[in-house]
């Protein structure tokens, strides 16, 4: 039998898998309490019997990242990891700090299915989806690694979360539970490229969370060309989604907006998507498309992207432009783990 990934169980399964040994269930929570601070060797779980750690050596998988390359920026505090996996796949995640803390960006998958054409985490497709403590360890392995505690998480890194639903959720709940790191989930942000079945199921279970939502053009005809996704699920059905989300939740919905050039930088874009975000509590995030080798999208000059901000503001949106965190070690999500796969220095 394979060993049990017990850092993605909650509390009350940990109880049910302590009693399968004949171990007393008020040993969940202590046990809680380290599966979820990150510690891997059951000999620092120090308030637990020897015994104990013994049937925990022998039975539990605790899993955990390997830091295979780090790179800090000189500029501000941001550090970018390509993390290694148990099973020897990579990911990318991101720290950043920011006046109210630090936020990590974390990936939800190894590779990703969407195949968006301005991303470089989908060229290679998807290669497998993460397990909820492959998603806690992210954020562990940043704490340790550099003695700080981390306030706020995006699911931003490489992959769709809504894609990998189940473990997304589980993630949220295990991150957001008294007993373990304890981030609030209005200090979580979960990014989808627009699947719909998957807003409509969140949805439902309600989280306080923040939704970010990859809208990046404001029609179908552009959308089709560089989201796939959207010929499945499109603008109008997307937006009836978020609209729905919106009222259940009560929360606001943030959506991103890559500016490509010459692709859905236009005026006449600003227009059309003022239009359609009419009425809707959100707020657009407006990102300078970050260039990717494989592709040749550029990103407009910064007069053109302040311009399509002001257009955005006088039709009464509520729009800003994101700042760029660790310019100097560039590389958005999934070019990193790219180049180390390829045997280059980022
Ligand atoms: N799969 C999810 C979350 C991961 S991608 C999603 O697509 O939302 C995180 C964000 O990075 C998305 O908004 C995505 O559109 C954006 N992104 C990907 N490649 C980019 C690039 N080359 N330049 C700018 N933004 C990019
Ligand atoms: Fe996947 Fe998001 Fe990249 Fe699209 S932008 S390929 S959904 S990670």
């Amino acid at each position: 039998m394979g060993k049990t990934d017990i850092r993605s169980f909650y509390q009350s399964e940990l109880e049910t898998w302590l009693s399968s040994f004949g171990e007393p269930r008020y040993r969940a929570g202590q046990l809680f309490h380290w599966l979820q601070a990150g510690v891997t060797n059951p000999d620092e779980m120090t308030d637990l019997p020897l015994s104990l750690r013994e049937t925990i050596r022998e039975n539990a998988l605790i899993a955990d990242v390997k830091i295979v390359r780090r790179m800090a920026s000189a500029i501000d505090e941001t550090v970018k990891y390509v993390y290694e996996l148990p099973d020897g796949e990579m990911i990318e995640s991101v720290l950043m700090r920011y006046e109210h803390g630090y936020t990590v960006c974390i990936s939800t998958q190894v590779g990703c299915r969407m195949g968006c054409s301005f991303c470089a985490s989908g060229i290679g497709g998807l290669i497998r989806s993460l397990t909820p403590s492959e998603m806690l360890a992210q954020i562990t392995a940043a704490e340790r690694d550099n003695g700080i505690r981390v306030s706020n998480v995006v699911m931003m890194g490489m992959g769709e979360p809504l894609d990998n639903f189940d473990h997304s959720v589980r993630f949220l709940k295990l991150v957001s539970a008294e007993g373990g790191l304890h981030i609030g989930l209005r200090h979580i942000s979960l990014s989808t490229s627009g699947v719909v079945s998957g807003i409509k199921k969140l949805a439902k279970e309600n989280l306080p969370i923040t939704l970010s939502v990859s809208l990046h053009a404001p029609n179908d005809e552009i959308r089709s060309r560089i989201m796939p996704v959207n010929r499945k699920w499109g603008v109008a059905q997307l937006l009836a989604a978020c609209k729905e989300y919106q009222k259940v939740t009560t929360r606001r919905i943030s959506f991103e907006y890559a500016l490509i050039s010459g692709v859905n930088d236009s005026d006449a874009c600003a227009e059309e998507l003022a239009k359609r975000l009419k009425g809707l509590l959100c707020h657009v995030n407006l990102i300078p498309a970050n260039p990717v080798k494989e592709n040749t999208f550029q990103k407009p000059d910064k007069n053109k992207i302040l311009h399509f901000q002001q257009l955005l503001i006088r039709k009464g949106i509520n729009a800003t432009v994101r700042r760029t965190l660790g310019a100097d070690i560039d590389a958005s999500c999934g070019q990193l783990r790219k180049r180390v796969k390829e045997g280059g220095t980022p």
